[in-house]
């Protein structure tokens, strides 16, 4: 573990958040497992980092009552009562856009049922953060968003906005320092309210399980 990793885990212990470093995927598993119990209620945002880390397979083990928007075959009914149910569950399991240096979350929400888990609802909220996630600070962490999240995002969901086209926001079109909240008027727009998980009062509710391989975007 290098010092910037060190720096990092204590900045989220002083902001009231578990943190561990684990060097791998399959460490991350591990420690994954550790936590659940048979029968527990878990929730999940759409990350390509639980996919990745091999995380969502874990979640989709029937021990487990795995409420997955994403199921094939969901109605919106269903996917809609999915939402409803993560409010009350044991577990709720994403990653972030951005992890500060000095310990706080960046994340930026679209449909915004991750943002919304990760404030207030389930009981416990683990995150799966690879090291390509860490940034200097807020403004970078927000770039980051802009640059390389978003981006990437809007092609995995094949969205109509010009970051799928450009690769960057298209505020940046403009200046390379826009306003964090520059940015397109596109119906398909993803960055639409922006969170920052700062100083918890509950030091049990969020765990950072960060991982030293590179995960999702
Ligand atoms: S504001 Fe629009 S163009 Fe900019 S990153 Fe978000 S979705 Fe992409």
């Amino acid at each position: 573990m290098n010092e910037k990793i060190e720096k990092v885990l204590q900045a989220l212990r002083k902001n009231n958040m578990n943190a561990f470093y684990l060097p791998d995927s399959a460490a991350v598993c591990a420690a994954v497992r550790e936590r659940l119990f048979d029968g527990c209620t878990i929730s999940s945002g759409g990350s390509v980092s639980l996919k990745e880390s091999g995380v969502w397979d874990i979640l989709k083990d029937e021990k487990y009552c795995f409420y997955d928007r994403t199921r094939p075959g969901i109605t919106p009914e269903e996917q809609e009562e999915v939402y409803r149910k993560t409010v009350g569950c044991d577990f709720y399991f994403c990653s972030t856009n951005a992890l500060t240096e000095d310990g706080q979350l960046v994340n930026v929400d679209g449909n915004c049922n991750r943002i919304s888990a990760m404030a207030f609802g389930p009981k416990k909220v683990v995150l799966i953060v690879g090291v390509n996630k860490i940034v200097p600070d807020l403004k970078a962490a927000f770039l980051r968003v802009k640059t390389d999240a978003a981006p990437k995002n809007t092609v995995r969901l094949n969205l109509d906005t010009p970051c799928h086209k450009l690769g960057h926001c298209v505020a940046l079109e403009k200046t390379s320092d826009p306003d964090w909240t520059d940015g397109c008027q596109s119906p398909s727009r993803i960055c639409v309210n922006y969170m920052i998980t700062a100083k918890q009062r509950d030091p049990e509710r969020i765990t950072v399980l960060l991982c030293g391989e590179e995960l999702g975007y």
